[in-house]
């Protein structure tokens, strides 16, 4: 059978993990079947930003073929073990949504316990060591652990666009050709199908399949084939960041944090993010509630006097998803086919699910409806989870303090899906049966570390004698253990990696 030609037209996060991943599943342990060609502008950007990930970018560089080390090493990552939100619920106040849960079999009532104690220990704190560990500043791994093996789930921080590097050269070194051109136009068939992809140097580039990850052009999907925009910025306020890169030379806060930090302020929210040889801070708000300007100057407010040395970029977003992801022969992947605000890191995740899909439905004939219909239910279902998801973070605050906070708490920016859980979860707690679909990236666990974190039917117990709230056995064990057997991040990662020092210069 024919080789089956396959263009990724951008080179950012998304084109190169699709093409890295495609060429690994696809043509790497059977007779190569498709040949993969990336088309990046080399005066076009990428977005650059998209440090923070979730555990599966393990089995996704796994399954790519990267030692872990490599690739650690290149994108100069460290390790995530949760998120620390700060100040969401009142402006004073802080809980962990870590990656761990001690398993607690199919009918978990942790939730149920902590909700009738006095909620004296955070509910994270009763379930994973994970929050214990972060506050000690341990690594997730031993010293020894295997590639991509920890006794504690974990994901990374890594930087955009040495990733992005990364894989290129990866890819290519493994067969995948890179084109550094300008797509201009794109040629179409009669019957609505792309044919072919035209650049700025005279090339015509041939498929039978194309890949648009062109970022927010979406040049293909959009340009090409008209497939429209769906909207979600009802219940996403958030439409623009401002975004920073402090060196360690610049400022060094003392140690890596193992977990994203996540800080509510006046109208959004920032994130803090330490790489291994700088941070990477960015706020992320609502033009409809604060200017430019002002965004900018709270940021470096955040981050101190020293930040008046750092250069910010502004960027606008529109939040929402595809009304296909994939049409006639094309298929959206990154921010092409969808945005969601970064909060639980979910942009790098939906890439990787698609890639992975791809691949189960890679179409060997051009009669590709049938795969697109079941392929776009997988990623609509996927980004409609996580609006729930994100919304949740918004809706449970009572923050009263800026406009914006008293807007995100209204009804009408409550998805009417998560309404009717948040109406169910007065009777119940979140449990197994509740989150049916094998690929939710979501599950009890994590919207419990969201809820409880945000003090959900506090009001019941309010001015009730309650229980202290009792930390498992179990977990007073495996923190015990973990400060005599986990090394700090720092030490993790300066015994392979070398001193922040000299991995900045
Ligand atoms: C503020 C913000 C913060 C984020 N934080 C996170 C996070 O912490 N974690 C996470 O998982 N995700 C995050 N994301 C999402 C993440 O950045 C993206 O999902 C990811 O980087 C994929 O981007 P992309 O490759 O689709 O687009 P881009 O990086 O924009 O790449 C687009 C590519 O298309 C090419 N291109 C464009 N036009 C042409 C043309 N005419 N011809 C040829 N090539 C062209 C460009 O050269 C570039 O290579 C964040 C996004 C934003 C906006």
């Amino acid at each position: 059978m024919a080789l089956r030609k396959v263009l990724i037209v951008g080179g950012g996060s998304a084109g190169w993990i699709t093409a890295a991943y495609m060429d690994a599943v696809l043509n790497g342990s059977t007779k190569k079947i498709i040949d993969i060609t990336v088309l990046e502008s080399p005066d076009i950007g990428r977005i650059g930003v998209g440090e923070a990930t979730v555990p599966s970018v393990r089995d996704t560089m796994r399954t790519i073929g990267v030692p872990e080390q490599d690739f650690m090493r290149a994108a100069d990552a460290t390790f995530k073990q949760a998120i620390k939100f700060v100040n969401w619920l009142d402006g004073n106040d802080a809980y962990y949504h870590p990656f761990d849960r001690r398993p607690a079999g199919r009918l978990d009532r942790a939730g149920l316990r902590w909700l009738s104690s006095d909620r004296s220990t955070p509910f994270a704190a009763t379930v994973s060591p994970q929050p214990w560990m972060c506050e000690d500043g341990l690594g997730p791994k031993l010293m020894d652990s295997p590639d991509y093996e920890a006794p504690v789930s974990y994901a990374y921080h890594m930087d955009a666009e040495r990733t992005a590097d990364f894989l290129c050269d990866l890819a290519t070194k493994r067969g995948v050709k890179h084109v550094q051109d300008l797509m201009t136009e794109a040629e179409m068939h009669e019957d609505g199908r792309i044919a072919a992809v035209k650049t700025q140097a005279g090339k015509r580039l041939e498929a039978d399949l194309f890949i648009d990850c062109t970022g927010f052009r979406a040049l293909l999907i959009e340009g090409a084939l008209g497939v429209p925009h769906v909207d979600y910025s009802q219940w996403l306020l958030c439409d623009r960041a401002v975004a920073m890169r402090v060196p360690f030379e610049t400022y060094y806060p003392g140690t890596r944090k193992p977990y994203t930090l996540s800080t509510a302020v006046s109208n959004g929210w920032i994130w803090d993010i330490g790489l291994a040889n700088r941070r990477g801070v960015g706020y992320v708000y609502s033009s409809d509630f604060i200017d430019d300007d002002t965004a900018e100057a709270e940021l470096r407010a955040y981050e101190g006097a020293h930040a008046d040395e750092v250069q910010a970029r502004r960027l606008k977003f529109k939040v929402g998803r595809r009304e296909q992801f994939w049409a006639k022969n094309c298929v959206s992947i990154g921010l092409a086919s969808g945005f969601i605000e970064p909060l639980e890191s979910t942009g790098l995740f939906l890439v990787e699910l698609a890639a992975a899909t791809i691949c189960e439905y890679f179409p060997m004939t051009n009669n590709m409806a049938g795969l697109a219909d079941k392929f776009n239910l997988v990623m609509q279902r996927r980004y409609e989870e996580t609006l729930d998801f994100i919304v949740l973070h918004y809706c449970l605050t009572r923050r009263n303090d800026t406009d914006f906070w008293r807007e995100v708490q209204k009804s009408d920016r409550i998805t009417d899906s998560l309404k009717s859980w948040l109406e169910i979860y007065q009777y119940k707690s979140p449990s197994h049966s509740d989150f049916t679909d094998s690929l939710q990236l979501f599950s009890h666990h994590t919207y419990e570390y969201v809820m409880y974190g945000m003090d959900f039917q506090r009001d019941k117990i309010a001015g009730r004698r309650m229980p202290p709230t009792a930390i498992p056995k179990e977990i007073e064990d495996a923190v015990l253990k973990s400060r005599g057997a986990f090394p700090s991040h720092d030490a993790w990662l300066e015994a392979k990696f070398g001193t922040q020092y000299e991995r900045a210069s």
